[in-house]
């Protein structure tokens, strides 16, 4: 069994399904690969056409689609359903911008006429993570389609409901048959289908051993791949923060999704001035949080999506408050069968803290003080991820200072760092390489051929 949804708020088994043999899996690549050429031969219009409707579809079909989501990995019904339309969204920007992103660009030269066109690799190999999992597979797969490039998807094995329900929200819209497939396979029949030559690069949205060995087979191959891994963003409150804003930003920023996201705020690097005030009013604003049905709209705290994950960040807390870290509130799993923990802070992490160098994926905020901007920007930057941060001041000209100098691929000013389809998406160190959305994104899976005509 490759399969396993299991509902996170009382541990019962949803659904468990097979993984796919090699023959089904073969079946499947067959047809990805019948697809590929006229897919990429339809007129780009057609394509945008097709991406339009996908939008309608997943609108039409939101409070189905967000209840699946809720039930498989726990996130708030609320928050799927603002996943299910920002789907829509990224939809619908790449149908109208798309063909504007990838217009003809012609460059004067020694030539009558030179310009770099940028035409579809072919097939996409995606492997997907859970914490959002439309959102991360739409966010490949929108600009991916759009250029004329068609879309395997190897979605987490907790989600099996979800990956179905995507591949079906685009055969309803409409694509032909094999332009986008969910293939039910587990992690180690990956390498499998990236050594495919059929197969032309790959994406991968998850942790840092899966980035690893995804791009192991890559580069084996000499495929292109783009990585999305994890993040430990800093949240940086300098003395003249508003206090108000920077505590309701950073709870959200922290604690949505049950904490399960990548560029969630996760080290709170607040300069000394301020530090206390500052813990007094976010350790009121997270205790008031509640755990609880992820259906109901009372809960604003979900549980996690899997009890391992669960266990494996009680421990990396444990560890860090035995190193000398200070409970400030939480700290531990709720009684009973979901997979439950507390809103927790700690307080004085340190070097050699698991807090500190690893990434909490998870509801626990640390806490580092920090002597002045400096100092926080040094400490910002002293960590191997660098997907993105924020920093809270009353001075923007302060604010985009700081923001210039952070080491990461997003840096908010008085805001909660957050995906957009309009900017570009991606990390730095060990966060990743590559960038997902806008003109960025679309040209990742492009052949960006110079054309030289004398
Ligand atoms: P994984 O990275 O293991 O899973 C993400 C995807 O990669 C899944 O589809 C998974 O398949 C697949 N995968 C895992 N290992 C391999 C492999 N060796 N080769 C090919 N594919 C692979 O994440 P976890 O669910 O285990 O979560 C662990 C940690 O990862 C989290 O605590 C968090 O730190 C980080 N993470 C980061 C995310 C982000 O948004 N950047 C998202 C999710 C997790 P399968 O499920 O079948 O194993």
């Amino acid at each position: 069994m490759a399969f396993h949804a299991i509902n996170p708020v009382d541990g019962s088994t949803i659904l468990t399904l097979d993984n796919w043999e090699a023959s089904r899996l073969s079946k499947a690549m067959d047809v990805a690969e019948l697809a590929a050429g006229p897919w990429a031969d339809t007129p780009i219009k057609k394509r945008c056409a097709l991406m339009h409707k996908a939008a309608e579809v997943l609108r039409a079909r939101q409070e189905e689609l967000a209840t699946i989501i809720t039930q498989e990995m726990g996130k708030l019904i609320k928050e799927s359903r603002g996943e299910i339309e920002k789907c829509a969204w990224v939809c619908e920007y790449y149908a109208e911008h798309g063909p504007g992103f990838l217009e003809d660009e012609h460059i004067e030269t020694d030539a009558a006429k030179s310009l770099v066109a940028y035409q579809p690799l072919g097939i996409i190999l995606a492997v997907m993570p859970w914490n959002f999992p439309f959102w991360q597979v739409f966010r490949f797969a929108a600009p991916a389609l759009v250029a004329g490039n068609t879309g395997l998807l190897k979605h987490a094995s907790n989600v099996p409901q979800c990956a179905q329900a995507i591949e079906s929200v685009f055969k309803e819209a409409g694509f032909p048959v094999g332009v986008f497939t969910t293939l039910m396979i587990g992690s180690v029949q990956v390498r499998g289908v990236i050594d495919d030559p059929r197969v032309k690069a790959v994406t991968l949205t998850g942790s840092e051993p899966a980035g690893k060995s995804v791009a192991e087979a890559a580069g084996a191959n000499i495929k292109k791949s783009v990585l999305e891994l994890g993040g430990s963003d800093a949240f940086i409150v300098l003395d003249d923060a508003d206090l108000e804003l920077a505590v309701k930003q950073g709870v959200t920023s922290r604690y949505m999704n049950g904490g399960q996201s990548c560029i969630a705020a996760k080290r709170f690097i607040v300069v000394d001035a301020i530090a206390d005030a500052f813990l007094e009013k976010f350790k009121a604003a997270v205790e008031d949080l509640r755990t609880g049905d992820p259906m109901s709209v009372d809960t604003t705290l979900a549980p996690m999506a899997r009890h391992d994950l669960r266990d494996e960040l009680h421990k990396q807390v444990i560890e860090s408050i035995e190193a000398g870290a200070k409970v400030i509130t939480g700290c531990a799993p709720e009684a009973g069968s979901g997979a439950y923990y507390q809103a927790s802070i700690i307080d004085h992490v340190k070097p050699g803290m698991r807090a500190w160098h690893e990434e909490l994926f998870g509801p626990v905020a640390i806490v580092i003080r920090a002597k002045n901007e400096d100092d926080a920007v040094s400490i910002a930057n002293r960590n191997d991820f660098g997907l993105g941060g924020s920093v809270w001041t009353q001075s923007n000209a302060r604010g985009e200072r700081v923001a210039r100098q952070l080491k990461c691929g997003a840096a908010f000013v008085n805001g909660l760092v957050k995906s957009d389809p309009r900017m570009p998406f991606g990390g730095i160190k060990r966060s990743g390489y590559g960038r997902e959305l806008s003109h960025h994104g679309i040209r990742e899976f492009v052949n960006a051929k110079t054309i030289w005509i004398k």
